[in-house]
């Protein structure tokens, strides 16, 4: 397979923002297998912080790599910034984990977890000069196929994928993999293997007839996830926590949630293998926050066993818990302490809409009287602020009445406790498969109104106001309802610059504009408009497994406000999904005692260890604040109980002594750490440096005892005399001219050789330029470099590494930190 080096594209990386998206090296990620068979692609088509995020990319990449024959790498949407250096060098887009071209994958596999990235797909493919048309692809190309939730009225999607899978991966695809392997095996081609997939129940295509099943898989919950490759991000992502899934579909059935109907039955996770994915998540990958995460994770029946025992596991460990959706009625106090005990995570109130009818008419209610009693039981915890989400132009709601009861909702809220309120407004998208996806979505002017009116009316010092652009739900609404002429629509918008359309601040409207004006069809009206009950939908060749006639009955029922039972076992109101031996599934109630989760243990022997770290290869594009959580991770996977700050948010005990600018590598960085269990250096450099992210290796280190005497607290940085760097010129510079330039630079500045030194060492090709750090005054190595060769940009001209970080010794002079 062809590869783009990294190394040789450096200079282009360092120009754009967070180049770490685009160059893998994270803890965790899958060796590359040499005897592989089939290679897998697989995307999250939006920037790799979203992607990241997503936990079906992390359980897809950990199951086909589990395979044996099959090796699955990573390809994220590019930014702005990226694409532009792709296409301007004419780079095909390449995977993150080897750099391999995206083109000479087997399979190039979507997990599409929202309609707006359909252009952000048609980029990846464009940007790996694969045909975007399915039937233009040939014996060289890759197959390119989608699943997720937003695929479930899979024809915009249609013409651009070779196959679609309609529900739960891990429910089909292990077995077409050994299919696909084994056919690969006796020689079979791209065509061969394309009509084999289709073959399956679960996969749609275009050039298939006939129903397309959901698969369900009915060993959620009780198979244990063994988590062999699981990907820690060296850079923020959106979400930063691990994540352990405690519970796949709802039991509320609500009528406007696509998920809660996508995801039935309701299934509950064990208790003890959620608690064995904990240990997981914290022993092996480091993670000190983790998210229990489901659609409704309050209505999982042993919340408050699970939290109570998480948290008197690990609160000493400063792990903490969050729980990311919450209902109103699921909330109990005793929970609230248990999510408050390390740090408090955000609380989310959504209520969609506020009058009791119109509650009873989404199958979804939230008491007034609820929320108020929990918000003020959250601030006298300690909780300072709440996040509440609202939906305008629900159908069953009374039009005119909508934004005045919001308002009174608000601001009952507003009057009754002193808490800073985020209030998320959006309009009402119906989506397949629900019993709201005949009804009959606000248009973009009506919606524009009433949001800005609710945000007017709201809005003060304490309260702030965001609402979902109007016309980016349209187009969800486009895609989510929409037939083959939405995906016409989103080319066309595509090839007009059309990107990133989920991202407010890439939207581009005028292009937009222009492609729904030059439409032959009218795009507002079509996507919006109510639909009736025998017409024939788009996805109708679609089975989620919840009946037409269940779902019409339900909207009915929604329209005289009327609530409908609990998805539950045994089922009273069934709704088609249980059959063959598939039901609602509570989890264990007992908890097997495990004792301690990891060898991690606390003494009163705390200890300070200083050790020194290089820094380089993929390494060097991890930005100073990420590289704190990343070393913080690996100590907790090497299991060394790091001390935490006191107070709201504790945070590790973790210092460096000077930040090193992105781009730049190091043979020398220097950090300290406070450790409770630590017997010898020896042990601490082995087993970090088993842990440790590619590029990123513990060289040397030395124990400190700890003096709680004192008062004033000796710091590295306080102790920082300054840096040395060595400068590589690239091709094209010359290692003289850059002498000549910084000693005038000097020259000017007025600074006396212990400020600056400037040595060409003999028989080496670089530069040795010495730094001290003058407080406020201090000359910074990039500006300085770019200043004095008059280029904005100091890596298309050198390569910079830090050689030495110095200490202060007695008289001021630079030293080794380990010898002072
Ligand atoms: S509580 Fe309602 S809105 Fe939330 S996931 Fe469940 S069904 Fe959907
Ligand atoms: S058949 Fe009953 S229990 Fe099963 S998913 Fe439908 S409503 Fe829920």
């Amino acid at each position: 397979m062809r590869r783009v080096s990294i190394e040789e594209i450096k200079p282009l990386l360092l120009k754009v923002e967070r180049p770490g998206r685009y160059v893998g090296g994270e803890y965790g990620i899958a060796k590359q297998k040499e005897e592989a068979i089939l290679h897998v692609a697989l995307s999250y088509p939006d920037l790799y912080e979203i992607g990241m995020s997503n936990l079906a990319i992390q359980i897809l990449y950990n199951r086909l790599n589990k395979i044996n024959g099959v090796s699955c790498e990573r390809v994220f949407a590019p930014a702005w910034d990226f694409e532009e250096v792709l296409r301007s060098k004419a780079i095909p887009l390449f995977s993150l984990e080897t750099g391999c071209v995206l083109s000479d994958f087997d399979i190039i596999g979507f997990s599409i977890g929202y309609e707006l990235t359909l252009t952000n797909l048609l980029n990846i493919l464009d940007l790996a000069d694969i045909p975007l048309l399915a039937k233009n692809r040939t014996e060289k190309d890759p197959i390119v196929i989608a699943g997720g939730p937003a695929v479930t009225n899979p024809a915009p999607f249609g013409k651009f994928l070779d196959a679609i899978m309609i529900g739960e991966a891990e429910g089909v695809l292990d077995k077409i993999m050994l299919e696909l392997l084994s056919l690969k095996r006796k020689g079979a081609g791209r065509e061969d293997l394309i009509s084999h997939i289709i073959k399956n129940e679960s996969i749609w295509s275009l050039i298939k007839e006939g129903q397309t099943t959901r698969a369900i898989w009915h060993r959620f919950g009780i198979e244990e996830n063994d988590e062999s490759y699981r990907i820690v991000p060296n850079i923020k992502t959106v979400q930063d926590h691990g994540v352990v899934e405690i519970m796949r579909g709802c039991p509320n059935g609500c009528r406007f949630c696509h998920a809660g109907m996508f995801y039935r039955p309701c299934r509950e996770k064990d208790l003890n293998l959620i608690i064995k994915e904990v240990d997981f998540l914290i022993g092996k990958y480091g993670y000190r926050e983790i998210t229990l995460s489901s659609l409704s994770s309050g209505d999982f029946t042993e919340i408050e066993q699970l939290t109570r025992v998480l948290n008197s596991r690990y609160s000493a460990y400063g792990v903490s818990f969050a729980l990311p959706s919450l209902r109103i009625d699921s909330f109990t106090l005793s929970l609230l302490k248990e999510l408050s005990v390390i740090r408090k995570s955000g609380l989310t109130f959504a209520v969609e809409t506020p009058n009791e009818r119109w509650q009873k008419g989404l199958n979804k209610e939230v008491s007034l009287d609820k929320t108020l009693k929990i918000l003020k039981k959250a601030r006298e915890m300690g909780w300072r602020q709440a996040k509440f989400y609202f939906m305008i132009g629900l159908p069953v709601v009374e039009p005119d009445e909508e934004v005045s009861q919001i308002v009174d909702f608000i601001k009952e809220v507003q009057n009754s406790i002193k808490i800073k309120l985020h209030i998320n407004l959006g309009t009402f998208i119906p989506k397949p498969h629900t019993p709201f996806q005949w009804a009959q979505q606000l248009s973009l002017i009506r919606s524009e109104e009433k949001l800005k009116k609710i945000k007017s009316i709201v809005r003060n010092r304490y309260t702030k106001v965001n609402y979902h652009s109007p016309m980016l739900s349209m187009l969800e609404g486009a895609v989510s309802r929409g037939d083959h002429r939405v995906g016409e629509l989103f080319l066309s918008a595509f090839y007009k610059g059309a990107r990133l359309d989920s991202w407010e601040e890439h939207f581009n409207r005028k292009v937009w504009d222009r492609v729904i004006k030059e439409a032959s069809w009218n795009v507002e009206h079509e996507s919006c408009r109510e639909r009736k009950f025998n017409e024939i939908l788009p996805w109708d060749g679609i089975d989620l497994g919840i009946s037409k006639t269940f779902l019409q009955k339900e909207y009915l029922r929604a329209m005289e406000a009327k609530k409908s039972p609990l998805c539950e076992d045994p089922c009273n109101y069934f709704c088609g999904v249980c059959r063959n031996g598939l039901s609602v599934r509570r989890s264990d109630t007992k908890i097997e005692d495990r004792g301690l989760p990891l060898k991690l243990s606390r003494t009163d022997n705390l200890l300070k260890v200083i050790f020194s770290f290089e820094k380089k290869d993929r390494a060097i594009y991890i930005s100073h604040l990420n590289l704190m959580t990343v070393i913080e991770r690996a100590l907790l996977r090497a299991g060394f109980f790091v001390r935490h700050t006191e107070g709201f948010n504790p945070k590790p005990k973790i210092e460096f002594a000077n930040a090193l600018p992105l781009g730049i590598g190091s043979e020398e960085e220097i950090a300290s750490v406070e450790v409770y269990n630590l017997n010898s250096t020896t042990e601490f450099i082995e087993k970090v440096n088993r842990v440790l992210p590619e590029g990123v290796r513990v060289k040397q280190a030395k124990i400190r005892s700890i003096d709680e005497s004192k008062k004033r607290k000796e710091s590295l940085m306080s102790n920082y005399w300054g840096s040395e760097f060595e400068i590589l010129p690239l091709e094209g510079s010359s290692v003289l001219m850059i002498k000549e330039k910084l000693i005038g630079k000097a020259e000017s500045n007025s600074l006396t050789h212990e400020e600056i030194d400037i040595r060409l060492p003999p028989q080496k090709n670089g530069l040795i330029l010495r730094l001290k750090d003058m407080g406020k005054k201090s000359l910074k190595i990039l500006p300085l470099l770019s200043e004095a060769m008059g280029t904005l940009q100091p890596f298309d001209r050198f390569n910079i590494k830090r050689i030495h970080t110095f200490a202060k010794d007695k008289s001021g002079k630079p030293e080794s930190y380990f010898s002072i």
